[in-house]
């Protein structure tokens, strides 16, 4: 099975260009940062004080996550409630990227993740997948962009009343977050390639790496 792994920060168009990856390729996407989402989406609804060990123990056994593709499409579902559209709320980015710093939340969605791995070709997309997750991926690339051009996209994404400012204070934060949490970081995989696509659109970034890909594996 092929894996084209892409990690990146928050707003990099990791996401839609994964998305474009998958359908070019007819490889099935897997966005990972959807996976904590789902799991800070359960911790939010309930309440969960889960900076109390016993508290998270006992949530991540009542948690079930699962995803589904189809027309390339990812829809996520917590115990089986399709939860696809409700992660997207900034408050529940915020949670996400303080319980992905949890070493529990991340062997509890590693198994999960190399599981839907095993038996597809994947574009997998999230922080470390490159290095943590599927380190033998035969493609890794790592999708970043400067905060303001990402904070822009960002910006533009979101139907809720949050200022510019306020989204690019967001992304310096989670990328603070993100690169300087003890368990696997945000980094570059020594054997990834760089691409930096401030002045591209995402469309020409999918172009642009599926070429590299191509010349890689061969496709
Ligand atoms: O990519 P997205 O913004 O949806 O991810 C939400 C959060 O999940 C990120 O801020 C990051 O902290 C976390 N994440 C992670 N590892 C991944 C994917 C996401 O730590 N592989």
């Amino acid at each position: 099975m092929v894996c084209i792994a892409i990690d990146g920060p928050s707003g990099s168009g990791k996401s839609t260009v994964s998305k474009i990856l998958a359908r070019k390729l007819g490889f099935v996407n897997v966005d990972t940062g959807a996976l904590y989402r789902g799991v800070a989406y359960y911790f939010y609804i309930n309440n969960v004080d889960f900076r109390k060990i016993e508290n998270l123990t006992q949530a991540l056994k009542d948690i079930k996550i699962e995803i589904e593709n189809s027309n390339h499409t990812q829809k996520i579902f917590l115990n089986n409630e399709d939860i696809t559209d409700k992660i997207r709320l900034e408050k529940i980015s915020k949670i996400a990227s303080e319980v992905s710093a949890l070493s529990e939340v991340r062997i509890y969605l590693l198994g999960l993740q190399r599981e839907i791995a095993k038996n597809r070709n994947v574009v997998m997309d999230g922080r470390d997948i490159g290095t943590v997750v599927i380190p033998n991926a035969e493609v890794k690339i790592f999708l970043t962009a400067s905060p303001e051009v990402r904070a822009e996209r960002r910006y533009k994404q979101l139907s809720e009343k949050v200022s510019y400012s306020e989204v690019l204070k967001d992304i310096n934060e989670r990328d603070m977050n993100d690169s300087n949490r003890e368990i696997c970081p945000l980094r570059k995989s020594d054997d990834a390639i760089i691409f930096d696509n401030s002045s591209y659109t995402l469309e020409e970034t999918a172009d642009k790496l599926l070429d590299i890909i191509k010349e890689r594996v061969g496709k």
